[in-house]
């Protein structure tokens, strides 16, 4: 069973996959506590909160309720839908064994993309494109793993200040390179020149949240 909180079809705004259309599926929860987290309401699986998977599709907003559904209610669900790529995000998707849905959506003809943090083993067909944006020395304690960086087919870095930048550089230096886009935490002024900086001094991209300037989710 899969914990749904959000599926709806959208734009990905970010990174590689940027103006593709999609169809994302939120999963619910999450321990590692960003404090600029702005899914806070997927943190937490209330048993309280359960609904029902039709609840979910005609959800218009935020809240931490969610669907426990199987891999064949997912699929059925899915299937009409005229995009093709699926974007497994959350919470932190990676709780989950998502190596049956993304091995039978890949089969099917799709892409499927996951979104992770990088602190827990990544269960996905080895075909999937995994976005790795790690979460270091957040409230919640987890640990970063080094399989998530090598297995990540980019790393989508939030950068807010200068330590962010010297973290992923250290990364790079323990871990090895990588495809890396830079993130401008909030999207704010200070941070879009510390990206644009990093960018060029380093060989980075920078990744603009463009669904935010299209108006969608
Ligand atoms: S890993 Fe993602 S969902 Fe979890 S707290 Fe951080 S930003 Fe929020």
């Amino acid at each position: 069973m899969l914990p749904v909180n959000e599926l709806f079809e959208t734009v990905q705004g970010e990174a590689t996959f940027t103006g593709m259309p999609s169809m994302f599926v939120r999963l619910q929860r999450c321990d590692v506590g960003c404090p600029w987290c702005d899914t806070k309401y997927t943190w937490e699986m209330d048993p309280a909160q359960v609904v029902t998977l039709a609840d979910i599709v005609s959800k218009t907003v935020t809240s931490p309720a969610y669907a426990s559904v199987t891999v064949d209610q997912l699929i059925l669900t899915l299937r009409p839908s005229r995009s093709r790529h699926l974007v497994l995000t959350g919470g932190e998707p990676c709780m989950y064994d998502l190596t049956e849905l993304s091995r039978r959506m890949i089969a099917a003809g799709w892409t499927v993309q996951v979104e992770t943090s990088g602190t827990e083993e990544i269960r996905i067909d080895p075909r999937a494109w995994v976005t790795v944006s790690p979460k270091l020395h957040m409230p919640g304690g987890r640990t970063f793993r080094a399989d998530a960086w090598q297995r990540a087919n980019e790393i989508k870095m939030p950068v807010g200040k200068p330590a962010d930048v010297e973290t992923l550089k250290r990364c790079i230096e323990h871990y090895g390179p990588a495809l890396v886009w830079l993130q401008p935490l909030s999207m704010s002024r200070k941070a879009t020149e510390l990206c644009m900086d990093a960018a060029r001094r380093n060989g980075w991209r920078i990744s603009i949240q463009t669904h935010k300037y299209l108006g969608v989710r």
